[in-house]
């Protein structure tokens, strides 16, 4: 063989070897881990449209082909705590739990919602009830602070609690306290993919729609309960750590998903709609199903149950 044609035939052989592994390398680039299921904003009350409505949307995730590995449940579980009297309130809870035992199959892990607080915003003083402000919310779900962490398959889930008491009302930030301990979890998950979960968003443009008008010259009109305050803060923070990849939120009732600095947030909606009388705006009431890939990336899929 001449040295020319003996180098082709060397060349050619090692191309056929490289090329199946390239072939192989393509698609096992991007796999998916695993998937999880987003309901936020049920806002449970004695009304036949809403107990149907929860049943129905437990009942279309037991019903999924695949199923979640598990549940996250965004806030905003009861109508609403926060002006409702301790009877109200325990009705409420009643209802959310009796559904969720005859209807749900999955593991839940639980972000608070402003609606799951009790008595901030009552007449009545119950500042001396055990069971006041977030206390109850923990009474529910067992844990033992409103904010906290857990891994799964290599991704660290960060659930934040956003909501804080402010002149008998509500305003979306962390305080220092949480903030200080978020910083914290991100220091010590260097090596893990990030999703953080907040019942308000941190980022999103439906914080600006939610507002029918707005102001007379013609400024949106945003609250401070739609988005949260410290989001520049939050941003700067998360800039310093490339392997947040999501943030999920609920309580607008609507959907969107915006791409910034890197970092996919996601409005998820709501279970209850337009408080359970059809869809809020655009959108139909509807849970969220995210896939999360081995590369860091995240899908959703919105699902009007
Ligand atoms: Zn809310």
């Amino acid at each position: 063989m001449q040295r020319r044609k003996f180098l082709q035939n060397i060349s050619l052989v090692s191309a056929a070897a490289v090329l199946p592994d390239l072939a192989s390398a393509e698609p096992g680039k991007k796999k998916k881990h695993f998937t999880i299921a987003f309901i936020s904003d049920i806002h449970i009350k004695a009304l036949d449209v809403a107990e149907a409505g929860m049943k129905r949307a437990l009942q279309n995730i037991n019903q999924l082909t695949q199923q979640p590995d598990f549940i996250i449940n965004g806030g905003d579980c009861v109508m609403d705590a926060l002006a409702a009297d301790k009877e109200k309130t325990k009705t409420q809870w009643d209802l959310f739990n009796k559904i969720m035992g005859a209807e749900n199959k999955l593991p839940v892990k639980n972000c608070i919602g402003n609606h799951d607080i009790w008595g901030w915003q009552l007449k009545e003083d119950v500042k001396s009830d055990p069971l006041y402000g977030k206390a109850w919310w923990l009474q529910q779900t067992g844990y033992a602070r409103t904010y906290y962490s857990f891994t799964h398959n290599n991704w660290h889930f960060i659930v934040l609690d956003s909501v804080q008491e402010n002149n008998g009302g509500y305003i979306a930030l962390l305080d220092n306290e949480q903030f200080s301990w978020l910083e914290n979890e991100l220091n010590s998950n260097t090596e893990k993919n990030i999703s953080i979960i907040s019942h308000i968003p941190i980022i999103s443009f439906c914080s600006a729609m939610f507002a029918k008008d707005m102001m007379p010259n013609g400024d949106w009109k945003l609250s401070r309960a739609l988005l949260h305050t410290d989001a520049k803060k939050i941003k700067d923070l998360f800039k310093k750590h490339p392997n947040i990849k999501s943030c999920l939120s609920g309580h607008i009732h609507l959907q969107d998903e915006v791409n910034y600095l890197g970092i996919k947030y996601y409005c998820n909606g709501a279970i209850s709609g337009n408080w359970w009388g059809g869809p809020f705006q655009d959108f139909a009431p509807a849970y969220a199903l995210f896939d999360f890939y081995n590369d860091g990336s995240v899908e959703r899929k919105m699902i009007e149950y």
